[in-house]
């Protein structure tokens, strides 16, 4: 069976950059599975009768596994990092992570793993690094001398695996601020500058349209309820609009330290 893994550090981050091909590669037969490094403990809350600081890792993770039914995603594993922590992981914890992803790669022996590129899509410390442990351990996963331990335990190594990297062209997200304030509401993005978001236009190697799934990407979006509060893009944006300006999802072929694609699609 064909599998896309899917690996982020926060519950939102698939359906945000990815939950049209998500859906895409499930209608197609695929198994498709996502690692999410932590459960978003310390990001916004909405609306406080949804959560607090007490128990917002745990709401986030049912809206997680919301998300993950309304896009047929079948597997999932945490990481169970602390919000915020992945850039700043000591030796032991960088190395107990890679284990960790190398493990989930050789278990489900992927063709296609998406994650963050360099861009972090804006910047955010959590989404560059786990774009770079990812990049990491899809290069380990195919290392017979990397965790010897692992064919013990029926781990054999696997070919790497083909990586994208999940980002937006410059220009994508702000074009969505505009025309919704067109519509008369004013929006925003959990409060990031929109010209924040995204790689120029002539590094997106790969854009799919996602007309057939983009019901079920924002109908995944809106499971993440807490960080949507009432002026939020995606509380605001209509399936209408949606197909207008929000159907394409946009990646870059992550490439081998001399420049060449790992593999061309
Ligand atoms: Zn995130």
């Amino acid at each position: 069976m064909n599998t896309l893994l899917a690996i982020f550090a926060h519950p939102d981050d698939e359906s945000l950059v990815a939950g049209g091909a998500l859906a895409r590669y499930a209608a197609e037969g695929w198994r498709t599975a996502l690692i999410c490094a932590t459960r978003g403990e310390w990001g916004p809350i909405s609306d406080e009768s949804l959560a607090d600081y007490e128990n917002l890792g745990e709401v986030r993770e049912r809206e997680l596994r919301a998300a993950c039914d309304v896009l047929g995603v079948s597997w999932l594993r945490f990481l169970d990092l602390e919000d915020g922590s992945l850039s700043a992981l000591d030796g032991d914890e960088e190395q107990a992570t890679l284990e960790k992803i190398t493990r989930a790669i050789r278990e489900l022996r992927p063709q296609i793993v998406i994650t963050f590129g360099p861009d972090g899509l804006y910047g955010h410390g959590d989404h560059v690094a786990i774009g770079r442990l990812t990049t990491r351990a899809c290069a380990l996963a195919n290392d017979a001398n990397a965790f010897p331990q692992h064919p013990d335990q029926g781990l054999a190594p696997c070919r790497a695996p083909e990586l994208l990297y999940a980002t937006a062209p410059q220009g994508f997200y702000p074009r969505l601020i505009e025309r919704l304030a067109e519509t008369g509401h004013e929006t925003h993005l959990w409060g990031i500058p929109p010209e924040q978001f995204g790689v120029p236009p002539e590094e997106i190697t790969t854009t799919y349209d996602i007309t057939p799934f983009l019901d079920r990407k924002l109908a995944a979006l809106r499971c993440h309820r807490t960080q949507l509060d009432d002026s939020h893009v995606f509380s605001r944006l209509t399936q209408g609009l949606a197909a207008q300006i929000f159907n394409h999802e946009f990646f870059r072929i992550a490439e081998e330290p001399d420049g060449r694609p790992e593999r061309a699609r």
